[in-house]
């Protein structure tokens, strides 16, 4: 794998304003959950770092649960529509106040399939938590009730997120370089 320097256009959202934006988002949720029972789901892989951050600022007890998900056509940088679970929640949802946890809304197919299927499994409430939003990107009408950042069109990496797998442990989001990145064949 190429060293990131190599391709990274710009730091799009440096430690510091992540930090602040998860902080502020966590105080969101304190107040709008105050005295409710809470259930954090994690979208694997790219939810993650997000995921734990976010958790240390919700004081309101809860209880976190993961699910992975992928769409048909390995490789390819946007969403197909062709959305499966690859592993499920090991909670049961029923009658409970759920929040997912996702890195970044693209398209909106991944949750709005992740919608869909939960919202079968009868819980009290069922809400959307994303650190990005790539708005102009949208392809399905998808609810957002809680927004790090509204982000341009263009392909991040870096806070969970990935490069072909690599590079999810940075501490900021940074541009994608696509005629700099050369992908191993
Ligand atoms: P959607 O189904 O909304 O099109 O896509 C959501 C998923 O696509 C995200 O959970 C993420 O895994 C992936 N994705 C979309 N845009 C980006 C991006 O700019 N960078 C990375 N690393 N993944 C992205």
């Amino acid at each position: 794998m190429q060293n990131y320097k190599d391709f990274l256009d710009y730091v799009l959202i440096d430690e510091i304003s992540l930090q602040k934006r998860i902080a502020e988002l966590g105080a969101e949720i304190n107040q709008d959950y105050t005295g409710q029972d809470l259930m954090l789901i994690c979208i694997l892989r790219g939810g993650i770092t997000f995921m734990v951050d976010l958790m240390r600022h919700v004081t309101v007890p809860h209880v976190m649960d993961c699910m992975a998900i992928s769409s048909y056509g390995v490789g390819a940088r946007s969403s197909t529509g062709n959305v499966r679970v690859t592993y499920d929640l090991q909670n049961n949802i029923e009658g409970r106040n759920v929040l997912l946890v996702e890195d970044i809304v693209d398209s909106g197919h991944t949750i709005s399939h992740v919608l869909q299927m939960l919202n079968t499994r009868n819980p009290k409430s069922l809400k959307v938590c994303a650190l990005l939003d790539k708005e102009e990107r949208r392809e399905v009408i998808v609810p957002v009730h809680y927004r790090g950042f509204s982000i341009p069109n263009a392909y991040v990496f870096g806070y969970g997120l990935d490069i072909d797998e690599y590079y999810r442990n940075l501490p900021f989001i940074g541009v994608v370089d696509l005629e700099k990145y050369k992908p191993e064949s």
